[in-house]
């Protein structure tokens, strides 16, 4: 069956619950063990002192060390990734931050795509430099030559241990070629005879889009307030991969305690529910929303992956990696904020707010917004001025939308 079928069911047994078609929700802080025995058991494994055996049940203990409605996510999360396993937090940055806190130790380097999610920027450049963390950035129009060549310079390969990727990149809507995991992964194979982890933050395209796993990522990650959840009404985050690779992740979350709510989790596998559809409608939307805005007279130019205009290169690695463009648009308009200002205030149905994918559109100014912490040249040099407009389309009525546009692009 494909991932959109499981997702009514999977993991659940309406026998374990009186019936209940769909789980309840488990609001409680932790279980009665049956015998002393039991609990001995559940923590011998909980605390990986010995492994589970075949067709035993891992035993639910406290609630942040495991729950069934979090159970229940991770498994359908796991579906859909096409992956072994997964984990969930209660943010997109706990995920991130976790990972890389799971694998990375002082005089370690991580190398990251740019411009990544700013507070993944901000936790790789403040938080992990301060604990000795090495850290260097790459662009979307470095291939791997020129940047193996530049990180070797640096003296720093031999201490190389993660590679951090996020494509598209935000708000830019370029391309970060996956290819550049399995070429670092082999290289650093033969001249270090190191292994190295592959991260991607799969949140702009995935899980229906774009498939990291199958460029050899070990681990994906997800902002689940944004496409998974769907409904601007929750924080959750989430990390799939196969079990080696999650294990460590898991046992860190255990002790930090970022582990996802019993009733954020409900909520966001009601959510996923309806995740094939509500994708599905929001990128039939955006490309008649793209093909209105690269007709319009004073949209100056239209960044969305797939247009011929992003260039032949970005070109051929989007027919590699992507299944679709998405839902996110960038487009600019003359370039001065009080453009870009009287457009977003003129929107009506159109809402004027941060983050994305969710059933309800939304725009915002990311030179002001989102990026303003980014030095005001190198956001520039970067493709973000001031008359760009980010745009998350939703499933409201694609007419609607662009007569919502039309209006304010008229003003
Ligand atoms: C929103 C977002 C995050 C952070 O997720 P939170 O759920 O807000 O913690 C990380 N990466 C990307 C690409 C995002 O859009």
């Amino acid at each position: 069956m494909k991932p959109e079928s499981h997702m009514m069911s999977f993991g659940y047994n309406p026998d374990w619950s009186e019936g209940s078609v769909k789980p309840p929700i488990f609001q409680t802080s932790t279980f009665v063990f049956k015998t002393a025995e039991d609990g001995k058991r559940f923590f011998e494994v909980a605390y990986g002192k010995d492994s589970l055996k075949k067709h035993e049940q891992i035993g639910l203990i406290y609630s942040r060390i495991n729950n069934p409605n979090m159970q229940i996510l991770e498994e359908r999360l796991a579906v859909l990734e096409e992956a072994e396993e997964s984990a969930a937090f209660e943010s997109g940055m706990s995920a991130i931050s976790t990972t890389m806190l799971a694998y990375l130790k002082p005089g370690d380097l991580v190398l990251f795509s740019k411009p990544t999610y700013g507070g993944t920027h901000h936790f790789i450049n403040n938080f992990l430099k301060e604990i000795g963390v090495h850290s260097i950035g790459f662009n979307h129009d470095e291939n791997f030559e020129v940047l193996w060549g530049r990180v070797k310079k640096n003296n720093h390969l031999d201490k190389l241990k993660m590679i951090y990727i996020e494509t598209p990149a935000n708000p830019t809507n370029s391309l970060i070629d996956l290819d550049i995991i399995k070429q670092f992964k082999s290289k650093m194979l033969k001249e270090f005879n190191k292994e190295i982890k592959a991260v991607v933050d799969n949140t702009y395209l995935g899980p229906l889009w774009q498939k990291p796993i199958n460029f050899e990522a070990d681990l994906v990650c997800y902002s689940a307030t944004k496409f998974l959840n769907g409904h601007s009404d929750l924080i959750a985050g989430a990390v799939m991969g196969d079990h080696e690779s999650i294990l460590p992740i898991k046992t860190l979350r255990t002790f930090l305690g970022s582990m996802i709510a019993p009733y954020t989790a409900w909520l966001l596998t009601r959510s996923l529910e309806t995740l094939h559809i509500r994708m599905t409608q929001q990128e039939k939307n955006t490309i008649e929303i793209v093909e209105f805005l690269q007709e319009h007279s004073k949209v100056k130019h239209v960044f969305y992956p797939g247009l011929e205009s992003m260039g032949a290169k970005q070109n051929e690695i989007y027919k590699k990696q992507c299944l679709s463009g998405g839902a996110m648009i960038s487009f600019t308009i003359e370039d001065s904020e009080e453009s870009a200002f009287k457009l977003l205030n003129s929107l009506k149905l159109i809402k004027l707010a941060v983050s994305l994918g969710s059933n309800e559109s939304l725009a915002q100014h990311p030179y002001s917004m989102t990026h303003t912490d980014i030095p005001n040249e190198e956001k520039k040099s970067i493709g973000i001025s001031e008359g760009l407009i980010r745009l998350s389309v939703g499933i409201e009525n694609a007419n609607d939308l662009i007569q919502d546009l039309a209006q304010a692009l008229e003003k």
